[in-house]
């Protein structure tokens, strides 16, 4: 029977290789800044680790980049985001930034919006 628990106990963990969890307020490490363009999220490598900050249910999922393209789904228009925490679909949908003094840029923006519209999750890179 020992051999079987072993068994189970490596299973579960490669099915929480992504996490969910929350992180109280009071212990995060500072406010890293939301990746909010595809230019942003161009610097992303595999391997690195992304926050997707839910507004929504208020959870943190962490998440390993995989590959780029992993990085740049979340950036790309029309891409359908599922949260983790509360399985809510979100959608990305991108918008024209704000240039020097408040003037439309040229570039865009991205943003994970609910299905009224609503900005309700965001991403940020964790330092390594
Ligand atoms: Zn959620």
């Amino acid at each position: 029977m020992k051999s079987v628990k072993v068994i189970l106990t490596t299973g579960l963990l490669v099915l929480s290789s992504v996490v969910t969890f929350a992180i109280p307020p009071a212990k995060r490490t500072g406010p890293a800044p939301a990746l909010r363009s595809a230019e942003a999220f161009s610097d992303v490598k595999p391997g690195d680790k992304l926050a997707l900050v839910c507004k929504q249910c208020d959870t943190v999922t962490v998440q390993t980049v995989g590959s780029k393209e992993e990085a740049m789904e979340l950036c790309k228009e029309g891409a359908e985001i599922t949260c983790e925490s509360c399985k809510k679909d979100f959608k990305v949908v991108r918008h024209a930034g704000k240039g020097p003094r408040g003037k439309a840029g040229s570039h865009t923006e991205t943003k994970i919006v609910n299905d009224k519209g609503e900005e309700c999750m965001f991403v940020t890179k964790l330092p390594e």
